[in-house]
């Protein structure tokens, strides 16, 4: 009997997770008091994580999601209080931004979360219902601030540094009293928001470390309790030593120095570690990642273009997947711990920022226009009419959501909890990166065996693929000069591949990559050497060799090459050249020779890497063989490189 109970529960069981999607795949099981979490995604252990490190979440645009219809579901697939799903997944503390006045002259919303103070209010009783902690982020602006925008609140246009000073102070006191009165005590308070650039319309370092130090003062005055942040970003590029510094010697008391860190703007974790070290140890202070994130897909879901996206210029140390996140999550975590006591946290932004429902574009705009769900509304023109103005939306961050666009959770999220004791799952094929290749036309092609993949560990392998059986290589090969799109599969993922088809080139190391003394002859006419095969990317057209040449007296040489066992047809012959210095009684020119005839087409050379591209089309061949050259005669001091000579079939 016990036997059949067992083998009927495996049954059940079996039949449950073939018939459940991944979102159910993906409910955590009981943490064991030794060892990983057996789970859907793989997480590295953080070891010696402090029980009071701050893993954080800002969900600053909750309640105008749920104003816009947007649901959120716990891992059994059941509705429930976003809040509520955060704290069981492990994040101890919500981030909230405060904006000073986030509405325009006839009270409609800029968006973003419309996030004031009634909204922080209303986010931080939550939060603290759910036995969370609440970070408030000071923008001390009307809308969003940024390294590209620190704006004065309306109200405050006109004052003086001094004025607005005392303003800050006023302001910060009048926010922690209203919480307080509400009930909402923040365990920490930023003051201001990302502003190596500037703070509420100011732009010296004297003035913004004059507002910083009146801002603390008001939070230290109200309740010294609450942690004072300050918040900067491109740790890539600043330098956080140096503005801690003046920090200091600008007599601004805070506690906490945080940045944002995104892995694919700001640089490495290793730089991030050295940044906030150095203040840690320097000048004694907490640090911290007030905002991080990662896509778990290239697509958008709102009709909103996203920040980051398919085929931007960013650095892309992880895949875009669910388990690319929680290698992002843990690995800034692991950063973070790893400059020791003084790490205090990481703060992922905005994982709910998903889609709001609607059918159309129209149908979730107007939801974003009316609760200000989007980044921006129409209406947040009027403050700022540059961005906000012109390019108003949804969503810019549903890709980097650690929920799907139906509000069901990524197992990432869950890496809050895994990254206390690591999580592992059966070792699979996590990401394939697109495969790129150049097929010279009319000439062998043959795909590749094995690409790379990136596994759910982190680790990378080389994988067999199958390429889609009805491609022919040589057929593809044989094509027209363009970018051809195949398929294939490996490791159970679609490998996607471009095939870029180029010019077929009958010459022999055309780009002098094998410096082919066999097949180019160069004959040196003017007194000295001239001429050399350099190695050196920057003066290369192509590869990283090229025919350099340079005399002090003078430069006279041809360089050439003879074709033979061609098929009968016209040809077309070309060259790539740079250089400058030549003299006004420079000769430069390509030829052919074929049939006895002889062909000539002279260039310019006009300066570094201003490359010259000689042509010569239709040259009719009988006999089968073509010399292909270069002549070159200049002054003294004449220098340049030549590049990528090209012979093929003129169609
Ligand atoms: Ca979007």
């Amino acid at each position: 009997m016990k036997r059949i109970a067992v083998l009927l529960a495996s049954v059940l069981l079996l039949g449950l997770l073939t018939a459940c999607g991944s979102a159910e795949q993906t409910a955590a099981q009981p943490e064991e008091e030794t060892g990983p979490t057996q789970a859907g995604i793989w997480v590295e252990k953080v070891e010696n994580l402090p029980e009071n490190f701050l893993l954080g979440a800002d969900v600053s645009t909750l309640l105008a999601q749920e104003a816009s219809g947007v649901r959120y579901y716990d891992f059994d697939g059941q509705e429930q209080d976003l809040m509520k799903i955060l704290a069981d997944s492990g994040v101890n503390c919500v981030r909230v931004r405060l904006w000073v006045d986030p509405y325009d002259s006839q009270g409609r919303g800029y968006g973003g979360g419309n996030c004031d103070l009634d909204t922080v209010i209303e986010l931080g009783r939550r939060a603290q219902e759910n036995d969370m902690g609440l970070l408030v982020d000071f923008h001390y602006s009307d809308f969003w601030a940024d390294p590209g925008k620190q704006m004065a609140p309306k109200a405050w246009k006109g004052l003086s540094p001094e004025e607005k000073a005392e303003q800050i102070y006023a302001y910060t006191t009048e926010s922690l009293q209203k919480m307080k009165d509400a009930g909402v005590t923040p365990r920490m308070v930023q003051i201001g928001n990302e502003i190596n650039n500037g703070l509420s319309g100011e732009k010296s370092t004297l003035n913004v470390n004059n507002l910083l130090a009146s801002a603390s003062r008001a939070v230290r005055d109200f309740d010294p309790g609450i942690l004072i942040a300050v918040h900067y970003t491109n740790p890539e590029s600043a330098n956080y030593s140096n503005i801690a510094y003046k920090l200091a010697t600008s007599g601004v008391d805070y506690d906490v120095f945080a940045t944002s860190y995104y892995p694919f703007w700001h640089g490495t974790l290793e730089n991030l570690r050295e940044q906030l070290s150095t203040v840690a140890e320097k000048y004694g202070k907490r640090v911290m990642v007030a905002e991080t994130s990662w896509p778990y897909t290239a697509e958008d879901s709102d009709g909103s273009g996203n920040s980051i996206g398919e085929g931007g210029v960013y650095a892309k140390p992880y895949p875009f997947t669910v388990q690319g996140q929680a290698r992002e999550l843990a690995d800034v975590a692991r950063t973070v711990a790893a400059v020791g006591e003084a790490g205090l946290g990481v703060f992922y932004w905005e994982p709910a920022w998903i889609a709001v429902p609607g059918d159309s574009w129209e149908e979730r705009s107007a939801k974003w226009e009316q609760f200000g769900s989007g980044w921006a509304s129409s209406f947040a023109g009027e403050y700022d009419p540059d961005d906000a103005g012109r390019y108003y939306g949804g969503s810019s961050w549903d890709n980097q959501a650690l929920f799907d666009p139906q509000g069901r959770p990524l197992e990432s999220l869950l890496t809050f909890r895994y990254l206390r004791t690591g999580a592992e799952t059966e070792l699979k094929v996590d990401s394939i990166e697109p495969v790129f290749l150049t097929a010279k036309r009319n000439q062998p092609f043959t795909l590749p065996e094995t690409i790379p993949a990136v596994m759910n560990d982190g680790s990378e392998t080389q994988v067999e693929v199958n390429w889609d059986a009805s491609v022919d290589p040589d057929e593809l090969a044989s094509r027209a000069v363009g970018k051809y799109e195949l398929s294939g599969e490996a490791g159970g993922q679609t490998v996607r591949c471009t095939v870029d088809v180029v010019e077929e080139n009958l010459l022999s190391d055309f780009s002098f990559e094998e410096q082919n003394t066999q097949v180019w002859t160069i004959t040196e006419l003017s007194a000295g050497p001239q001429t050399d095969f350099q190695v050196k990317a920057m003066d290369a057209f192509s590869g990283e060799t090229s025919l350099h040449f340079w005399h002090a007296n003078a430069v006279e040489f041809t360089v050439e090459q003879t074709v033979t066992g061609l098929a009968p047809g016209k040809y077309r012959a070309s060259l790539q050249a740079q250089g400058g210095d030549v003299g006004e009684d420079a000769v430069l020119y390509l030829y052919v020779i074929s049939d006895g005839e002889r062909y000539e087409q002279s260039f310019q050379l006009t300066g570094w890497v201003n490359w010259a591209n000689p042509v010569i089309e239709g040259i009719p061949c009988q006999n089968g063989e073509i010399t292909v050259g270069a002549y070159i005669k200049t002054a003294g001091g004449g220098w340049g490189t030549l590049d990528d000579f090209l012979l093929n079939p003129a169609d």
